[in-house]
């Protein structure tokens, strides 16, 4: 693929199959995003989201960092060529990117050619917060939050409770756990939040389950280094078809009322955006 073909994505299946680097016109960057995918080869993750829109598939394709140093080089130069500014270089791809062996010197590595050849795009990584958990992984992301580095780290935090936790994300690690690391990352270091909003199984979140989401959220912000959230729909196929599916733009607008009226009660400045 490359930056002329670079278009909104119909299905991931067909954009990061043994694709190690992808440009991609991103809606939630609002223009040129360059995705880095640790997993070419198959899907990892540690959640098991319902909305989840890699689909399965295998093949031989190894991850190897040269090859990320070439294909991200080769596409920034391409977009220069054609005066498209890079809005971003984003670790997402097929899975959670802190649980790949590579993710630390990869992060490093794009950060060099970033620094290099597109100093004004951001360096995003798009997690579930898990690696959080790992305290090597914490210090690890404390550290590229801030300068020299600063990369932004875009945290998925999709309930507000257990039981919507499991039925959306169906994860096996622990609500409170995972979500006391969040909390305690984003005490000190700087984060986005990301809320994917649909229905699970025919049923929308329930008012107490957006009022708990809403607390949440704002008890992660409160500190003040929540930069934004992000409240977005289901837009794209996922391998679970039906089990999920997208709610109306009053539904997602009500949904970020809610979080909002929770931040001017705290006396809360982030900002809430909603991606249909
Ligand atoms: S965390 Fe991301 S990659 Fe993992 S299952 Fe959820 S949506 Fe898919």
């Amino acid at each position: 693929m490359n930056i002329e073909n670079a278009g909104t994505i119909k299905n991931h299946r067909s954009r990061e199959e043994g694709l190690i680097v992808y440009p991609v016109y991103s809606r939630r960057s609002a223009g040129l995003s360059i995705g880095i995918n640790l997993y070419p080869d198959r899907k990892r993750c540690n959640f098991d989201c319902r909305y989840c829109e890699v689909f399965p598939f295998a093949n031989n394709v190894t991850f190897s960092q040269t090859l990320m140093e070439s294909g991200l080089r080769k596409t920034i130069a391409e977009a220069s060529a054609r005066n498209v500014p890079v809005k971003d270089i984003c670790f997402s791809g097929n899975g959670e990117p802190s649980i790949s062996p590579d993710f630390v010197p990869a992060l490093l590595a794009a950060a060099s050619v970033r620094e290099e050849m597109a100093a004004g795009a951001d360096l995003v990584v798009i997690s579930n917060g898990t690696g959080l958990l790992r305290q090597d992984c914490f210090n690890f992301l404390e550290g590229v939050v801030r300068p020299p580095v600063s990369a932004r780290l875009w945290i998925k935090l999709d309930a507000g409770s257990p039981a919507w936790y499991e039925k959306i994300n169906g994860c096996a690690i622990g609500f409170d756990r995972l979500t006391g690391a969040v909390k305690e990352f984003s005490r000190n270091n700087e984060c986005v939040i990301q809320t994917m909003h649909c229905s699970v199984n025919g049923e929308s979140p329930s008012v107490e389950e957006v009022c708990a989401w809403a607390a949440l959220t704002a008890e992660i912000a409160k500190p003040g280094n929540v930069r934004l959230v992000q409240v977005y729909g289901k837009a794209r196929p996922s391998p679970h078809d039906p089990v999920c599916a997208a709610l109306p733009e009053s539904s997602l607008e009500e949904r970020a009322g809610a979080l909002q009226m929770a931040f001017e009660t705290a006396g809360i400045r982030t900002s809430v955006a909603i991606y249909e």
